[in-house]
């Protein structure tokens, strides 16, 4: 199959990208590198010498461009990763990420529509369920955005709904939750000094001795032991769950929307002492005041992927923290 690949410089991007050629799809990868570094592209090129294309385009910016690469690479189905997704910088720059994240998507959509590709996966987040009252969440929950990087994936989803209801495309909406770790072979990993929000990136940074401690962001939620409690799925059960979407996609018509999360909530504090446990390092941290924005718990109710798509997370806790660690640890960071 032919798929096209938004943001495959990025870490979820990237790691599909790998998986996508590992199993003998033609893949073209479209990125701007305004959160990835090239060396990210010249890893898999090396490995995957036939069947990997790569363009540098901005898809907000550079619409003629990305037309004519949807025409000469014909793609079966497009795979959208591309997007900033820092919510704190989001909120100090809401017209940054409304021009990207959403200008991006509808160029994407024209694109598509102009060359007949009807079928498209799209990264969509937890972030859309905002303080969700249901927790473990379903799909059918209330969609609050509590952020402006929530509001854009949000308004990406709607523009999706009405696009597929017309039938110009079919969508599958992922929501992913917290995706950690690196796959198999260790090669594509979140990079501590490119994704400084998010916690096991930060925990990284520790480790690595390029931060002294952690800060918790508080410690007087309504939660297990006061810390926030998230969905933690390692990235090769988030990657194999586009690949069930794929499956689907083909058999389906409009836009259906799948939670992917493992359905267990775990604290900050229980992922820090995971972390220190299976690779044997101190993790110093220090209870900070809680992030605007953050809410105490949010987890996956993940049975509609297992129903639908036959899909469920494999791999717990600890090999998540293994496998953030050891990518890093191995193989240095650019
Ligand atoms: P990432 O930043 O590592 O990758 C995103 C890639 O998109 C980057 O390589 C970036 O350069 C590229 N990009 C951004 N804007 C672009 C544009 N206009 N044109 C071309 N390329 C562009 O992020 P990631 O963690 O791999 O996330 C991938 C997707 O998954 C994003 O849409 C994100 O919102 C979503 N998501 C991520 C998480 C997470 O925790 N990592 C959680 C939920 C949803
Ligand atoms: N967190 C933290 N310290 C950090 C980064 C995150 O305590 O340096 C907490 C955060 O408050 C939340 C959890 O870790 O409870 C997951 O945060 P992350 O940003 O990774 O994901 P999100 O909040 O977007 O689900």
């Amino acid at each position: 199959m032919k798929i096209l690949v938004t943001g495959g410089a990025g870490y979820i991007g990237a790691t599909f990208a790998f998986e996508a050629l590992k199993n003998n799809h033609k893949v073209l990868v479209i990125d701007n590198f305004s959160n990835s570094k090239p060396e990210q592209i010249l890893k898999i090129k090396n490995i995957f010498k036939e069947n990997f294309e790569f363009t540098e385009l901005d898809l907000a910016k550079e619409y003629r461009q990305l037309i004519n690469c949807v025409e000469v690479f014909r793609p079966d189905i497009v795979v959208h990763f591309a997007g900033l997704k820092a919510v704190g910088e989001s909120q100090s720059n809401p017209i940054k990420y409304w021009d990207n994240n959403v200008i991006s998507s509808i160029n994407l959509i024209k694109a598509m529509a102009i060359n007949k590709v009807k079928k498209l996966i799209f990264s969509s987040s937890a972030t859309v369920y905002g303080d969700s009252k249901f927790q473990p969440i379903p799909e059918t929950a209330e969609i609050k955005s509590m952020s402006v990087y929530g509001s854009t994936k949000i308004a990406i989803e709607n523009m999706l709904s009405e696009v597929a209801r017309e039938g110009t495309i079919d969508v599958v909406s992922l929501r992913y939750f917290n995706p950690v770790g690196s796959h198999k072979e260790k090669l594509i990993y979140e990079d501590p000094l490119n994704s400084p929000n998010n916690l096991m990136p930060r925990i990284i940074r520790v480790a690595l001795g390029i931060d002294k401690e952690l800060k918790i962001y508080g410690n007087d939620y309504q939660t297990k032991d006061g810390s926030g409690e998230r969905d933690y799925i390692h990235i090769s059960d988030l990657i194999d769950g586009h690949f069930s979407a794929i499956d689907f996609i083909f058999k389906t018509h409009g836009k259906k929307i799948f939670n992917l999360g493992t359905g267990k909530s775990t604290s900050v504090i229980e992922l820090i002492k995971t972390f220190e446990l299976v690779n044997s390092i101190e993790i110093p941290f220090k209870i900070s005041k809680r992030r605007p924005g953050d809410v105490a718990i949010c987890y996956a109710d993940p049975s509609l992927a297992k129903e639908v798509l036959d899909w469920q997370a494999k791999y717990n806790l600890s090999d998540m923290c293994m496998d953030a660690w050891v990518g890093v640890k191995d193989h240095g960071f650019n």
